[in-house]
């Protein structure tokens, strides 16, 4: 049996926002014989592969990872005086099992939860518990590839958080006439990776190639106009949406700008497109979101249910600025050189890696690979080079446009 286990790493990030990734890697089974779970693993469908939790001021996230898609349940309990229980929510998976070498007890104590804990229930069901210290409202969402569940609980900024940043003011010195301004921090986010290739084109061009070559080049623009630059990843690899949304959050950055390529099944679809995080509009937004966050177009339902509060929240005057700024210089740029560029202007979709995002946050569809000519256009250096350039423009002229440079 081969046991991996990635060590607990906790950070701080300009004081503000606190992240702590735990992470417990197993790997399934050779020898489910030899297993003191043995019957579970023999009965069960699926492994419970890894749980992980994200920190973060006023929510902590969970993800449990399965080997496969599983069905599951959830319940909050209230606390039980009598057992001297707190209250806790569970999960429980069926036709699930547990690999024994997952710890018995996972410690968070970050103000909102306590533990995570995770057990086989019965023979064919796995429970994940977690004690809860104080929050105010939960949700539980599934995804697939690989098959995961998404637990964000919320609750007001805790009492952890709250100390480490008055510490934090404490300890800076007082501003200075001089003090020059502090650098804007931007995370990208090279679409896809690794296993996932994203949208594909006639003629195979895959969509996480031209995704991270863009963005190589939005990073090199954007540093030498003097941003700090964070890429979710740079080199060709997988990353899950939630992982996402948890970097550009420990990193307290002021933007987040996700950089994708369209496809549609209509062959003549083709422009520029800017999303900020909404309800989606029509089935053709509906389809573009079920493909990007890996998922069905009733799970975009779903997610849209869901997540109602949140995605309401989120469109923000920011957001929808940083989109139009984006949008107008993008399509700008590229009709200088390009002609038959369009411009399909900004539009809402609940794509879950703009859920949570603690700052204005966008998704650009720079082409549709699915079209013949942008595809042969996506495959040329200039077209790359022309893309990054009008992407970052639109970020400089918003930043100025807000003051902020
Ligand atoms: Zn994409």
């Amino acid at each position: 049996m081969n046991t991996a286990i990635k060590k607990h790493s906790c950070f701080f990030s300009a004081g503000l926002a606190f992240f702590c990734a735990a992470t417990l890697l197993i790997s399934v089974l050779s020898t489910p014989a030899f297993s003191a779970g043995a019957e579970s693993a023999r009965l069960a469908k699926v492994t419970v592969t890894e749980i992980k939790h994200w920190s973060n001021p006023d929510y902590t996230r969970i993800v449990i990872s399965l080997s496969s898609s599983a069905k599951f349940s959830h319940k909050l309990l209230k606390q039980d005086e009598t057992l001297k229980k707190p209250r806790r929510l569970f999960i429980d998976i069926a036709g699930a099992a547990l690999d024994k070498a997952l710890p018995k007890e996972i410690p968070i104590n970050d103000g909102l939860l306590k533990t995570a804990r995770a057990g086989q229930f019965d023979k064919e069901t796995v429970r994940v518990v977690l004690d809860i210290e104080s929050i105010e409202d939960y949700k539980v969402i599934p995804f697939e590839e690989p098959f995961r569940i998404v637990i964000d609980v919320t609750g007001k900024q805790t009492a952890i958080q709250k100390s480490a940043e008055v510490k934090a003011t404490q300890a800076q010195p007082p501003p200075k006439a001089h003090t020059p301004k502090k650098a804007i921090r931007i995370v990208i986010d090279p679409g896809h990776g690794g296993k996932d290739p994203g949208a594909i084109g006639k003629s195979g061009l895959r969509e996480k190639n031209v995704t991270l070559k863009i963005t190589k080049l939005l990073k090199e623009s954007l540093t030498k106009n003097g941003l700090n630059v964070t890429m979710t990843r740079d080199t060709d690899v997988f990353i899950p949406l939630e992982e996402r949304t948890a970097i550009a959050n420990s990193h307290s950055a002021d933007l987040f700008v996700s950089v994708h390529i369209n496809s549609s099944p209509r062959r003549g679809a083709s422009g520029v497109e800017t999303y900020i995080l909404d309800v989606a509009k029509d089935e053709e937004t509906r389809r573009l979101a079920a493909r990007e966050n890996s998922t069905s177009r009733k799970a975009v339902g779903d997610l849209e249910f869901i997540l109602n509060d949140l995605i309401k929240t989120a469109k923000n005057n920011d957001a929808i600025n940083l989109a139009s700024a984006v949008n107008n210089k993008l399509v700008a740029r590229l009709k200088q050189s390009y002609k038959g560029i369009r411009s399909n202007g900004v539009k809402g979709a609940p794509f879950y890696v703009l859920v949570r995002t603690r700052m204005p946050a966008i998704l650009v569809e720079v082409s549709f690979i699915s079209n013949a000519e942008d595809e042969k256009r996506l495959r040329t250096d200039k077209y790359v080079e022309e893309a990054a350039q009008g992407i970052s423009a639109g970020v400089m002229s918003y930043l100025k446009d807000t003051g902020a440079l």
